[in-house]
């Protein structure tokens, strides 16, 4: 299970092609190797482009981002002024994810600006940024609501509004930003609400803002044949021993393990790290760079086990798992589909783990009520370590103190590490230059080598503090 090809998009189904689309779009969209639609663009993209408001429900990492974005970007008019699409997303991850993608799809077209306004930035930069234009603007409620009351903000000119990740704004408190911020926006414009679930409040939301508005559901129940589920009857005071005994039985490489609360994410977390296994915790106590360094260092394949709850891991486009756990059965069997959804993408196997204690067997007769077909339950006295090797990530991550203030590039990383230190390029990973700091992923047997280069001969000629993540030292 440690080696897998890389997850290949959907090579079949129907084409971009049959949207009308500039010519220049579809290039481009054949170099982002985007063959075809998915699920989720398929059915809404054929009804946004000729302009209708859209409601769409769709899984996490279902390419709901293009399916906005490229009608954000259609709807541009090179000469107006003023910004012209907006996205709402609940995180600053979300809106760098986004932004980025925005960018990808909007290579085709000529200079489209995309700015990003979140919370927990500095503000001066994003005001002079505002001064200088931007067609699309990417930011969080919070603070796109404060440049639209300092009148730093003008929406006037825009077109198209999209509210993402809906649910997940509401679960956040951000309820009464987002009533405050659409209320600013033009009466004709075109809205897209896009959401992983459809509570509620959601529904509220759709009904207040939206002018008849289309609805796109996709509630597929997964390749159910992608994912292996398996569920072990424990009792509560072995669980997290049995999270250890499940990872040391199938040994994956990469991890996500759900929690209910964030108490048992700390507690599995340190627990994992006590047996030798690389394991770290996201929960919404987290500082954002904190957040930021546990997510860089699960990406880059530095860390084996990513602990989390619901809140914190929704909306991350983590591709690649090979394991999920339930380490608690949630009382909500959508958050379970959910949950599984994260492995078995596309053309992958995944395994799908549940621990359910007495108390949970209720819980788990609502998942088997909704997936229709019977749980299967294992013995947890099959789990039996499969090697004494430990198990590791095939990264480490270092970080280097200095980013693109520094204008470093992830290029001068590269050279340093292969020209400099002689580390072949198969043993760099990936490399994420951020504003203040650093990471780079190198093979867990280059570690030494790697950090006597950056710190002794440096970057760009000039000497760097580095250090292994994750930190012992704060
Ligand atoms: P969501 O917002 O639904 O969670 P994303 O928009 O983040 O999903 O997309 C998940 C991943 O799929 C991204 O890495 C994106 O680049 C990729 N992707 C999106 N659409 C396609 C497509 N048509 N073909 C191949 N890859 C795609
Ligand atoms: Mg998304």
């Amino acid at each position: 299970m440690s080696t897998r090809p890389p997850t290949t998009p959907p090579t079949s189904g129907p084409s971009f092609r049959e949207l009308g689309l500039p010519p220049a779009t579809l290039a481009n969209l054949d170099q982002l190797g985007y063959v075809a639609m998915t699920p989720i663009q398929a059915a809404s993209l054929p009804l946004a482009l000729a302009g209708h408001d859209l409601v769409a429900q769709a899984k996490t990492g279902s390419g709901k981002t293009a399916a906005f974005g490229l009608v954000l970007l259609a709807n541009l008019k090179p000469d107006a002024r003023g910004a012209q699409a907006l996205v709402l997303c609940p995180t600053r991850e979300l809106a760098e994810q986004v932004s980025t993608e925005i960018r990808r799809l909007a290579r085709a077209g000529e200079n489209v600006k995309v700015l990003v306004l979140t919370g927990g930035a500095p503000i001066r930069p994003q005001l002079s940024s505002l001064e200088h234009g931007a067609h699309v603007v990417v930011g969080t409620p919070g603070r796109v609501l404060d440049h639209l009351r300092r009148g730093s903000l003008d929406l006037g000119a825009l077109a198209t509004l999209v509210l993402d990740e809906a649910d997940r704004m509401l679960d956040m408190g951000f309820l009464n930003d987002v009533l405050d911020v659409v209320e600013r926006c033009p009466k004709t414009r075109q809205t897209l609400l896009f959401s992983a679930t459809y509570p509620d409040g959601v529904v509220e939301l759709g009904r207040r803002f939206l002018r008849a508005p289309k609805e796109v559901k996709l509630l597929e129940q997964h390749a159910a044949t992608k994912i292996r589920q398996r569920f072990y009857a424990v009792a509560d005071e072995e669980r997290l021993d049995v999270v250890v005994r499940l990872l040391e039985h199938y040994r994956p490489e990469r991890t996500l393990a759900f929690c209910n609360t964030k108490e048992v994410c700390r507690g599995l977390a340190q627990k994992l790290v006590a047996r030798g296994i690389e394991a770290l915790a996201l929960h919404g106590d987290l500082e954002q760079r904190e957040r930021d360094q546990v997510l860089v260092q699960f990406v880059n394949r530095s860390c084996s086990v990513l602990v989390a709850t619901d809140v914190a891991a929704r909306g991350l486009d983590i591709a690649e798992l090979d394991a999920v756990v339930n380490v608690e059965v949630t009382p909500d069997p959508e958050v379970h589909v959910h949950r599984i959804g994260r492995t078995g993408r596309v053309d992958r196997e995944g395994w799908a783990f549940s621990l359910a204690s007495e108390r949970e067997r209720h819980r788990v007769s609502r998942i088997e009520e909704l997936q229709k077909a019977p749980i299967a339950w294992h013995p947890v006295s099959e789990l039996t370590r499969a090697s004494n090797k430990p198990l590791v990530p095939p990264m480490t991550t270092l970080q280097i103190l200095g980013g693109r203030k520094e204008k470093i590039r992830a290029g001068d990383v590269l050279g340093a590490l292969t020209r400099g230190a002689g580390l072949s390029a198969t043993h760099v990973g990936k490399i994420t230059v951020n504003a203040y700091a650093t990471y780079v992923a190198v093979d867990r047997s280059s570690v030494k080598a790697a950090m006597r280069e950056l710190t002794t001969k440096g970057v760009k000629g000039r000497a760097v503090k580095a250090r292994t993540l994750p930190a012992t030292d704060e």
